[in-house]
């Protein structure tokens, strides 16, 4: 068997449905048509880098070291530049794989013969196997980046579609995984729903008929699976809140990206997507302060931030195994976690919307979240809430809100990143029938290892729906 998965990075389902009924996506109507298509939750963060982790690792992001796609590193031992940041925006980047638990393996780790085209987390995979990795594409990739140059990134999809066919070809690897940004990109500039995102979509459907018409005339198609997936949703941005900068007029010292390289700063802010940011606090102390710990002074960002049209909800993590989670003008409520058990309970409000929960399991906490409009909001913030690496404060976008008004080369129309369903809700498409349904997206990758018949690690967060 070999398995390939297409990231349509930033693809929502409807938007994809949309595509298919307009008959401008046949190759992926006919996945539909025979294997099915799904409905999956991503995590929080949902945004690119950390939401690749369910499908490379089967594991979600913030216990495995990637809390976000910015993040502060407060035991300085990852960061060790002044200002301890990261940001996988640009440079960076390379840095993902070393910032991940060894003990987590990747899929690459584990089948040996795999290519991978903008992978973001590529440990385990030898250089031959990186596809559109010369120093001339990522000069290229970087240009078309911070030019906001949304024709280049439709080039740039094309050319991995054309590479990842070839090598598939040619190679017969038992394993491909390729990233398609397009959508993503010219979601973020012109808007998801623009036709920007229709001929991204078509670069999608090219790639994925191309594989398969190859796979068919080397009667290879039996024995391949082909699977269309997406990391996160999209919704429409009408105005940005600088949140860096509200905390800085508050008289903190803030660090924020692009000027982080300040060794003074009291406050990080660390956006992800746009629509969700950590804030470090009392960034003096090396270990991790809880809520309790954190004193008066730190007091007047959280009410300030609370009250603020942009903040939705806010994560105050309490202690490893609980959080307040606060809903801008809707109250509190307290959740606690052990053993995989979560439990929910309304305080000064519901922020969630869900009512009392005692002690829900993984799948539990699923069904009683899905129709709400924080899909799988239990456990991303369990997880989310315990990483090393998070914030003191968690905060998760309004509607039509994201949180960096300044220095984003490509202008946000819309944005991701939010624990609401708009940004959580991915599709998945199946070139043959599960067995179970699938669920979130952390199940794609013990999938993909049951189809190639390979053992899986001990520790995975999701299930194979093979
Ligand atoms: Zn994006």
């Amino acid at each position: 068997m070999a398995v390939v998965i297409i990231v349509a990075d930033g693809a929502r389902p409807d938007t994809l449905v949309s595509a298919m009924e307009r008959g401008i996506a046949p190759a992926l109507s006919r996945l539909r048509d025979e294997g099915g298509m799904y409905t999956l939750t991503s995590v929080f963060p949902s945004v690119t880098g950390p939401a690749y982790a369910p499908f490379l690792m089967g594991r979600y992001p913030g216990p495995i070291g990637l809390p976000g796609l910015r993040w502060y590193d407060r035991a300085r031992t990852t960061s060790r530049l002044p200002g301890n940041s990261r940001s996988y925006v640009g440079p960076d980047m390379r840095h993902v794989d070393s910032d991940l638990d060894r003990d987590a393996p990747t899929v690459f780790e584990m089948v040996p013969s795999s290519i991978a085209a903008l992978n973001v987390i590529g440990r385990g995979l030898e250089p031959s196997a990186r596809l559109g990795r010369g120093l001339g594409f990522i000069a290229r990739t970087a240009r078309t980046h911070f030019s906001g140059n949304v024709n280049g990134w439709l080039a740039i999809d094309r050319d991995i579609a054309r590479e990842l066919a070839d090598r598939i070809r040619s190679a017969r690897p038992d394993f491909a995984f390729a990233a398609l940004s397009g959508i993503d990109k010219t979601s973020h500039s012109e808007g998801h729903s623009s036709t920007w995102v229709d001929k991204a979509t078509q670069i999608v459907d090219w790639a994925v008929a191309r594989i398969r018409e190859d796979a068919e005339r080397a009667h290879l198609w039996e024995s391949m699976h082909i699977w269309v997936v997406s990391d996160h949703g999209h919704s429409p941005v009408a105005a940005h809140e600088d949140l860096a900068g509200l905390i800085r007029d508050m008289g903190y010292r803030t660090i924020a990206h692009p000027f982080v390289y300040s060794t003074r700063g009291e406050v990080a802010v660390m956006v992800s997507g746009n629509a969700m940011a950590h804030i470090y606090l009392n960034l003096a102390k090396r270990s991790r302060p809880w809520l309790a710990d954190l004193g008066g002074r730190w007091a007047p960002i959280r009410d300030r931030l609370l009250a603020r049209e942009s903040v939705d909800l806010m994560i105050l993590p309490v202690a490893p195994g609980a959080c307040e989670v606060h809903g801008r003008a809707r109250g509190h409520a307290r959740m606690t976690w052990s053993h995989g058990l979560v439990s929910y309970e309304p305080f000064t409000g519901d922020p969630l919307g869900i009512g009392t929960q005692d002690r829900l399991d993984e799948m539990e906490s699923y069904d009683v979240t899905l129709a709400s409009d924080y899909p799988d909001s239990l456990v991303q913030i369990s997880h989310l809430s315990d990483s090393q690496r998070s914030g003191e404060i968690i905060l998760s976008a309004s509607r039509n809100w994201d949180f960096r008004a300044r220095y984003e080369p490509i202008p946000h129309a819309s944005s991701h990143g939010a624990l609401h369903r708009d940004h959580m809700l991915v599709p998945l498409l199946l070139s043959r029938p599960a067995n179970t349904r699938p669920r979130r997206t952390v199940d794609v990758m013990p999938s993909a290892l049951r189809a190639l018949g390979v053992t899986p690690p001990k520790r995975l967060d999701g299930k194979s729906f093979l």
